[in-house]
């Protein structure tokens, strides 16, 4: 059914073309705790949160390994929700667009297991997580598969599982993000694509190791579908109602329940939890215990689920590649509103 679906919106598509605590340390100070509902989330406290971790970006650094990248102003900031109720709440730069980056992987692991079914994926990748960086080879030399499909070489992977020729693919993934967040302006940047696509030799290197393994089976069609998917230019608005998508089985921002899906977004998060912050997942997951996809272009999508999404954006990024500052203003809502899944109630 999903599958159908699918095939017709992406059809349809072509053919109509300070309440917080201040460290994350445990068992430092005590957060004032409020219960999260739509009545409880404002403009205010999201700005209270966004201006006591402005200034972190100093700490942090840009993305510059893509050289286009390296040109976004590191104090660019924006926080954003969308409630339970779906109402959405944006604050800082609401305006700027930065590119999704890993962040689509998610919705590209969406459309390849809507299409293929997930053993079928996960036949050619683990449901690992990991203490390697993003771009590493991991597994792809011993046991020759993809450790996750949130890493580089099991994302590379899944999108070249989505069917169809040359770009198809890629369309398939932007129609789909188009959706979730009902924004049709959405579209890739054509400077960060080619940027990526004349400098991404290790990913490159992964694309042609995985198909001297039998992983794949195309040409660099399919690699470059990757770059631009990891181009595709979003708000933290968008990252937001993709969050809350996830967080919903499937159900849009404004209810709309054509792609719903309680199995696939379930995998999906689960994935999203182990690795979806690459390396630093299982920290993360102590700290704010809920599924969340980083991308190196600086934005963070967060699914609480049956709840709200979460979508920052900051671009200056840590060690491990995530958002500094953004990390920071999830953490705060999280302690404040007591959205973690391993929150101990009543604490
Ligand atoms: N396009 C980036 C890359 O392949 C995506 C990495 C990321 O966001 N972590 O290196």
């Amino acid at each position: 059914m999903i599958k159908n679906t699918l095939t017709a919106l992406f059809m349809g598509c072509v053919l109509t073309t300070t309440v917080a605590m201040n460290n994350p340390v445990l068992g430092q100070k005590k957060t004032t705790k409020v219960n999260a509902t739509s009545t409880t989330i404002t403009t205010k406290v999201l700005t209270d949160i966004l201006e006591k971790n402005r200034a972190l970006y100093q700490q942090g650094k840009v993305a510059d390994y893509i050289p286009e990248l390296g040109k976004m102003s590191a104090d660019a900031i924006a926080f954003s929700v969308v409630d339970d109720k779906g109402q959405v709440f944006n604050v800082g730069d609401v305006q700027q667009k930065f590119t999704i980056q890993s962040i689509s992987k998610i919705v590209a692991l969406m459309v390849a297991v809507s299409e293929k079914g997930e053993s079928a994926v996960f036949d050619k990748m683990g449901y690992y997580g990991t203490d390697r960086p993003f771009n590493h080879f991991a597994n792809l030399e011993t046991t020759g598969k993809p450790l996750n499909p949130m890493m580089n070489a099991g994302a590379i992977l899944t999108t070249s599982l989505i069917g169809g020729e040359g770009e198809i693919p890629f369309q398939k993934i932007l129609t789909m993000i188009r959706y979730i967040t009902k924004n049709e302006s959405i579209d890739y940047s054509r400077s960060v694509y080619n940027s990526e696509r004349e400098t991404g030799h290790k990913n490159r290197g992964m694309f042609y190791i995985m198909k001297n393994n039998g992983l794949i089976n195309g040409n660099e069609d399919q690699l470059d579908n990757y770059f631009k998917q990891c181009s595709i230019e979003v708000t933290a608005e968008d990252l937001a109602k993709i969050g809350y998508f996830f967080a919903h089985q499937g159900t849009r921002y404004d209810g709309d329940t054509a792609f719903k899906n309680p199995e696939i977004t379930s995998l999906i998060q689960s994935q999203m939890l182990i690795a979806g912050m690459y390396e630093f997942s299982g920290e993360y997951a102590r700290r704010v215990g809920l599924p969340s996809k980083s991308g190196v272009g600086g934005g963070i999508a967060v699914s609480v689920p049956g709840k709200m999404g979460i979508g920052v954006f900051s671009p200056a990024l840590d060690q491990h590649g995530n958002s500094f500052a953004g990390y920071h203003m999830i953490l705060d809502l999280v302690k404040m509103y007591q959205l973690s899944l391993f929150e101990v109630k009543g604490n």
